[in-house]
């Protein structure tokens, strides 16, 4: 193998992947309905301990993806999305709006619409649906 080839399989290994970062398993389920393409999602289950957050950075390889936080506009959603702001500040934030608070209470369309603003592929379908 030559020194090309060993940097060509390099960066194929290290290409960057999309990882959402949630809160709950509904969350989770409604989004992957939305998006058209793999995206790994991780739900939380609300604020981390050190441990958790170190398992979920190596596992999920969090310095290096692409990582997007996507959790309630609420008391625990906004404490989460802080803890996580702090730990990966290269992580891009999606917010909901105050009048629907929650991703969950949220409509499809505008969960589409914040989606596509961050270049995500969605099922155009979602983008009409409510
Ligand atoms: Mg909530």
């Amino acid at each position: 193998m030559t020194r090309w080839d060993k940097e060509c399989l390099e960066m194929i290994a290290h290409e960057t992947e999309k990882v959402i970062i949630v809160e709950g398993l509904s969350d989770k389920r409604k989004i992957e309905e939305i998006l058209n393409e793999d995206v790994t999602i991780i739900c939380t289950n609300g604020t981390l301990s050190i441990n958790r957050f170190d398992e979920l950075l190596d596992m999920y390889n969090l310095d290096e993806n692409d990582v997007y936080i996507f959790v309630d506009e609420d008391k625990s959603g906004l404490r989460l999305r802080k803890q996580l702001a702090k730990e990966l500040p290269h992580a891009e934030h999606i917010y909901i709006s105050k009048d629907y608070r929650e991703v969950a209470t949220t409509p499809y369309k505008i969960l589409a619409s914040l989606l596509v603003a961050k270049h995500f592929t969605v099922r155009p379908f979602y983008l009409q649906y409510n």
